[in-house]
């Protein structure tokens, strides 16, 4: 596993097992037994996911040891404000039933400035506190980060983004790497849509990898995090089975040429709530 260096000097593993939409608590405890035996070491979960509880009882199942887990969770959109994102996120702690996160994230921004600027500076406050290790944000574009920027006093560490092959974001990501923030993708699969597209296929059988494995290994290659989502055994098995190979340069431009701008979740410029 790489870990990837934050802007605060603390390491997070570049891949981990992203929990949306795991509510079955047995299936739940089954995938984290599962990731911690291949070696996974980063759980992302939400409050919006409704598995904070659960995710914490499966890892205290699996008898690793709270600090050599990497856990993120975020502030649901309902939640931002200063008073009731620090309230949320206590309760998320006691749900998690941990003393800290390592990773708290605003889930999304909205189009409403103050409302994100204030729900910043609770996550500063947290932070402060050290109840959460690291803050940053979630499906922030350009012009959201650099209201973030221009008032904030801990600087965000990672933005996480949905990206995969069809939405490589690259000036987004230019952007978050000039400020040095770690961007972490979202789907990073596409959801699997990407799976029967000729050139991931035709590249698969080259390296004698899986299509989900190549498209994983495209964005860790440019150091971007992946929190690939499943319950399957096999599956979350193969998809941290990516660190023993190398993209070519030709084919990393041939997946970068299947970008179409086609999204899975809302446009966050537009996105309001
Ligand atoms: P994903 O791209 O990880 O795809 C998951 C789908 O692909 C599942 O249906 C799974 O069964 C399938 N799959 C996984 N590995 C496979 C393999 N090796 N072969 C074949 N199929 C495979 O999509 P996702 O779940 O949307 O995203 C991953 C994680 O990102 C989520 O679980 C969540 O933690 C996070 N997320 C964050 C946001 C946000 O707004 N911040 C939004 C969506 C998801």
């Amino acid at each position: 596993m790489i870990n990837l260096k934050l802007n605060n000097s603390i390491e997070m593993p570049i891949l981990g097992l992203g929990v949306y939409k795991i509510t079955d608590k047995k299936e739940l405890e089954n995938a984290v037994r599962f990731a911690i035996e291949a070696g996974y070491r980063k759980f992302d979960t939400a409050q919006f996911y409704n598995n904070e509880k659960e995710l914490g009882e499966a890892i205290r199942k699996t008898g690793i040891k709270r600090e050599e887990v990497f856990i993120t969770t975020k502030i649901w959109n309902t939640k931002q404000g200063y008073n009731s994102t620090r309230k949320s996120f206590e309760e998320s702690l006691e749900k998690l039933n941990m003393d800290y996160v390592d990773l708290l994230l605003i889930h999304w921004p909205g189009q409403n400035k103050d409302r994100y600027l204030d729900t910043y500076r609770a996550l500063e406050n947290i932070c402060q506190s050290k109840k959460a290790k690291s803050i940053g944000l979630s499906n922030f574009e350009i012009k959201h980060l650099k209201d973030i920027f221009a008032h904030c006093n801990i600087a965000p560490t990672v933005n996480q983004i949905e990206r995969h092959p069809n939405l490589a974001r690259n000036e987004l990501v230019n952007f978050c790497k000039k400020h040095n923030m770690v961007v972490e993708a979202w789907s990073p699969l596409g959801r699997g849509k990407l799976f029967d597209n000729e050139v991931i296929i035709d590249i698969a059988k080259k390296y004698n990898k899986t299509p989900a494995q190549i498209i994983l290994r495209w964005n860790i290659e440019s150091g971007i995090s992946v929190i690939p989502k499943s319950v399957n055994k096999n599956r979350i098995e193969e998809n941290i089975d990516v660190f023993d190979f190398n993209l070519d340069k030709n084919d990393i431009e041939r997946i970068n040429s299947l970008e179409n701008g086609d999204r899975i979740g809302s446009d966050p410029l537009v996105f309001d709530f």
